[in-house]
């Protein structure tokens, strides 16, 4: 039977995240692999997914009063050395164009990693006055990482993100954009995706290329690795230093701007997947899933009313949630599995006998709870089930973080909570590059983000030196 072999093909996800992971960004036909090595095609449902996510995060950014541009993807090589740090650490990654019409380039150009050569560039230009400032624009594209080994979502060649550029008169107002934007990131991955995540500080290893201060938010992954899903970064005046951003404040005196950019990408679509998928797919949250019920109608030979009944379910949900009704030739059975695959929030399910007692049965993705409802009470109830689905996924993945989340304060019992590989550990830390270094040859994990700081007199779990703040430490994607 098909329906059968749609549920056994996946592996169980306690088995082997990593083939589950695939399988399911394949079978709930998110993606494709592509003849172009680490890039992937994203399929009609799977950008339908990112578009629901990108406007969560968009409406957010223009109501804290962003506004979207676009800037090239190619950028000339002299424009991205002029910031040497940010070059540095991007430098390894970078893919060249070096031919154009048939021609060597006289200068090769860069398919961009991130935009803040091109983009501070334009804002050079653009800033005279303090009247000027702030700038906050937010730009969604792409950019190209030459990555080595590469998933779906998680890590890709090409990838969809936005990236965010603002320009700030003081040190102050800037630091204040990054903690919003930050903030924002937490919004939507916990409060529309369900995921919970832990928030702070990145250590001045893991900090991006060029930036006084990196912020990030990162989820907890059920193989217990940690994943970044957002960052916020703090630059001071080394990008307007290196791209000219100047500005005549009140005081007449010509000074530099502050600048900030920060970014999330499809990744946190990898992160939803594990989050809340289980062993018989994709589970997605109710706010972002293209689909939030699906209709399937149960049709028996010579009966002629349960279609028109689903119709009018259709188009009567269709005014409250995005609905589609399965009328494929294909059983139920078999659109049961797909649906549960694709990870639709809530089935409703109309055959004869339900036509006939003026009910419908509905389905939780997330329970396979099953619930028996009347035809006149759909349109209201759909929309609270839905609720109910987002918050019990959002308790599940919370109880999950929390507990796999352990504080250790001496060297044994980090080094061996950080060997079991089973999440977060939240250790008092001396913040030295030198100790994470050693932490990351002892155990492979770093930290993630920085909490806080330390309490009085507390001393770095690992080398026992005075500690400075309180950090969480994982492995990570
Ligand atoms: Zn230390």
């Amino acid at each position: 039977m098909q329906e059968k072999k749609q549920v056994k093909s996946i592996p169980r996800k306690g088995d082997d995240l990593s083939e589950w992971y695939t399988q399911v960004c394949l079978r709930a036909q998110l993606v494709d692999y592509t003849p172009v090595r680490g890039c992937i095609a994203l399929r009609p449902y799977g950008f339908a997914l990112w578009e629901l996510i990108q406007a969560e995060f968009d409406k957010r950014f223009k109501a804290t009063g962003h506004h979207n541009a676009y800037f090239p993807l190619l950028i000339p090589e002299s424009l991205l050395i002029k910031e040497a740090e940010h070059v540095e650490g991007f430098a390894p990654e970078v893919a060249w164009v070096t031919q154009g019409g048939g021609e060597e380039l006289t200068e090769r150009l860069a398919i961009r990693p991130t935009s803040e050569a091109i983009i501070g560039t334009m804002y050079s230009r653009w800033i005279q006055s303090h009247r000027d400032l702030p700038v906050l624009i937010n730009q969604w594209c792409n950019v190209v990482r030459w990555e080595k080994a590469t998933r779906p979502f998680l890590r890709t060649l090409e990838f969809l993100w936005q990236e965010g550029h603002t320009v700030h008169a003081s040190e102050a107002e800037a630091a204040e954009e990054v903690q919003r934007m930050l903030e924002i990131y937490r919004e939507v991955a916990e409060d529309v995706l369900a995921m919970p995540v832990i928030k702070g500080r990145k250590s001045e290893n893991e900090r991006f290329a060029g930036a006084v201060a990196t912020y990030a938010i990162e989820a907890l992954m059920p193989d217990g690795k940690a994943l970044q899903a957002g960052t916020s970064h703090e630059f001071g005046q080394n990008f307007s230093k290196a791209y000219d951003i100047k500005f005549t404040d009140v005081d007449e005196q010509v000074k530099f701007g502050y600048t900030t950019s920060w970014g999330v990408s499809w990744r946190i679509i990898g992160g939803l997947i594990m989050t809340h998928g289980d062993d018989r797919g994709l589970v997605l949250p109710p706010a972002v899933a293209p689909y939030q019920v699906a209709i399937v109608p149960i049709m028996k030979t010579g009966d002629e009313t349960v279609m028109p009944a689903a119709v009018q379910l259709r188009n009567t949900l269709a005014s409250v949630v995005r609905v589609t009704l399965d009328d494929r030739e294909q059983s139920p059975g078999w659109k049961f599995s797909e649906w549960e695959m694709r990870g639709v929030p809530l089935r409703v399910e109309i055959g004869p006998r339900d036509v006939a007692q003026n009910v419908v049965t509905v389905v939780r993705r997330d329970t396979l709870e099953k619930s028996t409802i009347p035809f006149d009470d759909v349109a209201a109830r759909v929309p609270a089930l839905l609720e109910e689905i987002r918050a019990s996924l959002a308790a599940r993945a919370r109880k999950e973080l929390d507990a796999h989340t352990v504080v250790a304060t001496d060297r044994a019992a980090f080094v061996e909570a950080l060997k079991r590989q089973d999440g977060f550990v939240l250790a008092p830390w001396c913040e030295r590059s030198e100790c994470e270094l050693d932490i990351k040859a002892e155990t492979s994990a770093v930290t993630r983000v920085i909490a806080g700081p330390a309490d009085p007199g507390q001393v770095c779990a690992y080398c026992g030196k005075p500690a400075k703040v309180k950090a969480y430490f994982a492995r990570s994607y």
